[in-house]
């Protein structure tokens, strides 16, 4: 969600770099874009536009104008509709002053307020205009030192900013701020960068500091200075960026979304790497080691996150509880820190994000640890801001997910809860030494099952060509596999705009079954369980009200391939295991359909990738 992008350094080339890595952050998701330069003059020269980055870089192109500072941004609107006067860059009143923001200001209305009446008009309806303002009216009260002003006034401002400003007073500088929302500096030979990820940066350097809440970075082309709110002088750490230049490009493929599903079997073999060994039969997961002895005496174990993060800990609820023992509660992160979550010493909360920045379940990290409860994370992108707030926490290393639809990340996630699950089993001897090795086994042999059923994607392709002009699609399983389908109608409804919805097989009757016509494709989960059979039960509801049905089997069962209208039969795995199967031709379909209605899978409309708002 919003990318911020500046540049100070010594080559006039900030406009050309810019650009570049608005392009590299447009993964995120936005509605508009735009940069402020510099230049030689001291003015400050703003282009920016309403839809793609393309649209505001052609208006820099006919300019070409040369300067070696510089602010950018791509915007996901949260106040004011994304049109051209509300894009950032914003100015401030006087024109001194230029930001970019990413998060909500909360107190901006009353801070509108003060400034209304001191005189101040306002060209934009965005609570970041208010922002700015409100540095300059600090500036002009208080002495004209910038860098004062900045601290003065970030610490009457309520919500979440990652901020990057130039202006004209001192025009050598480039000065950053976070709180809540991510903000990483890029340090290169003579050039500085500030970021909201490492993939506009990866190009110039890998070294890098992941800025903390509160603090306040000025650089100039030569030198770095990071403060906290209090103007006490911070000494950074520098660490390395781990991210590989290939791994945020296409690779051949037309999207992000079909690279990612087709590298499944690598990525989730990389989750494991290190962790599972099936010629020792160990199993152990490093990042959560000093948190065992917590999780085994745990009184509860909740798990928080949001969209799919949220599907994949309803999979490990099932998981943890069958073979833990241990009451398991999953909570979407947006709910959980509003409602006074009642926590002590003795409950365990794992926080799941792919980007780590997600806002929501960053601040219920910090309402857990408040509360005395352990707060562990399953994260994907390494250093953010929810691996750093955690007591611990295990990388998901799938690589970076660029595609706005989480596809490697769901299975990922799945792999490192199935691990801890039975991690915890066996070290509560809840499973035999016996069984504890079957399953390494079973975990060990899930990439090579994926790949077979990627080999299937012609099938699937076929079904999307028949289904692609429906209005409304449903979605059943059962058990474990209910998040599943969850998860499948999430994929389909994010990407194509049909609408699509989950829900546990025998629900169906209790409702929706009612919106079946003729040929309302229904999807169903109906590999071997404990609930096989009544699965096919509500198949044969379904059927019944002249629904299309469309299955996913795990063996050809004559009788079931014979009674739906098309079936996709993929390996057999142990019950407990096959979500992390049965997703795989749930994205495929997601990602044909949207192809054949002609939509971008990679950047569907109003969504982002990184939640970085609440
Ligand atoms: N709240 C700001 C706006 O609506 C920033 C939005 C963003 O994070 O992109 O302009």
């Amino acid at each position: 969600m919003c990318g911020i992008i500046a540049y100070v350094g010594d080559k006039p080339s900030a406009g050309k770099i810019l650009f570049k890595g608005l392009h590299a952050l447009e993964y995120r998701g936005y509605d508009s874009s735009g940069i402020a330069l510099l230049n030689e003059r001291n003015n400050i020269k703003v282009f920016k536009k309403k839809g793609i980055v393309k649209l505001a870089e052609k208006k820099f192109l006919k300019e070409k104008l040369n300067s070696n500072i510089g602010i950018g941004h791509t915007r996901w609107a949260t106040h004011g509709e994304p049109n051209n006067k509300n894009s950032h860059p914003i100015l401030s009143y006087s024109k001194n002053f230029a930001i970019v923001h990413n998060g909500i200001i909360e107190n901006y209305s009353s801070l509108k307020q003060i400034l209304l009446e001191k005189g101040y008009e306002f060209n934009t309806d965005t609570d970041t205009e208010v922002l700015i303002n409100y540095i300059e009216e600090i500036y002009n009260k208080s002495g004209s030192n910038f860098e004062n002003a900045l601290s003065t006034a970030l610490r009457q401002i309520r919500g979440a900013f990652a901020i990057a400003i130039i202006n004209k007073k001192t025009p050598k500088y480039l000065y950053g701020a976070r709180r809540g929302s991510p903000l990483v500096v890029g340090i290169a030979e003579k050039k500085f960068f500030l970021a909201s990820d490492a993939s506009p940066i990866i190009k110039y350097t890998n070294d890098v500091i992941y800025l903390k809440d509160n603090e306040i970075v000025k650089v100039s082309s030569e030198n770095l200075k990071i403060t906290n709110l209090k103007k006490e002088k911070i000494n950074p750490e520098i660490k390395k960026i781990e991210l590989k230049i290939e791994e945020i490009e296409k690779g051949g493929f037309d999207s992000f979304m079909l690279k990612e599903i087709m590298e499944q079997p690598k990525s989730i073999k990389r989750s494991m790497l290190g962790r599972i060994n099936v010629n020792t039969k160990s199993l152990f997961i490093n990042g959560i080691n000093d948190y065992v002895n917590k999780l085994l005496n745990a009184r509860r174990i909740i798990i928080v996150g949001c969209g799919t993060s949220w599907h994949a800990g309803l999979v490990a609820e099932y998981f943890f509880e069958k073979y833990t023992r241990i009451p398991v509660e999953v909570e979407y992160a947006s709910e959980f820190r509003y409602r006074n979550p009642i926590l002590n010493s003795n409950d365990v909360v794992f926080f799941i994000s792919q980007s780590g920045e997600t806002a929501d379940t960053l601040e219920s990290v910090k309402i857990t640890k408040k509360k005395g409860a352990t707060a562990l994370g399953i994260v994907n992108s390494v250093g953010s801001s929810i691996a750093r707030a955690t007591d611990e926490g295990c990388y998901l290393h799938a690589g970076p997910e660029i595609g706005v639809a989480s596809t490697k990340a769901f299975t990922s996630q799945l792999i490192i809860l199935f691990m801890i699950g039975v991690r915890l089993a066996r070290r509560l001897d809840k499973i035999k030494e016996k069984k504890y090795v079957e399953m390494i086994y079973q975990l060990d042999n899930i990439p090579k099952l994926v790949k077979e059923i990627l080999k299937k994607k012609n099938i699937i392709k076929n079904i999307a060509k028949i289904i692609y002009k429906k209005k409304s699609c449903l979605y059943m399983a059962r058990g474990t596999n209910y998040p599943v389908g969850l998860e499948g109608a999430l994929k389909l409804k994010e990407i194509s705009y049909i609408h699509a919805e989950g829900y546990p097989a025998a629900e169906l009757k209790h409702g929706p079954i009612a919106l079946l016509e003729k040929g309302t494709p229904v999807i169903v989960i109906c590999t071997r369980s404990d609930e096989y059979e009544k699965t096919i039960a509500n198949i044969e509801e379904v059927k019944a009200r002249k629904a299309m049905v469309i299955a996913i089997l795990d063996s050809k069962n004559k009788h079931v391939s014979k009674m739906v209208d098309h079936s996709i039969v993929i390996p057999q795995i142990k019950n407990d295991f096959s979500p992390i199967l049965n997703i795989i031709p749930l994205q495929l379909l997601a990602y044909y359909v949207t192809k054949y209605k002609g939509l971008d899978v990679d950047k569907p409309r109003n969504l982002a990738k990184s939640v970085t708002v609440e």
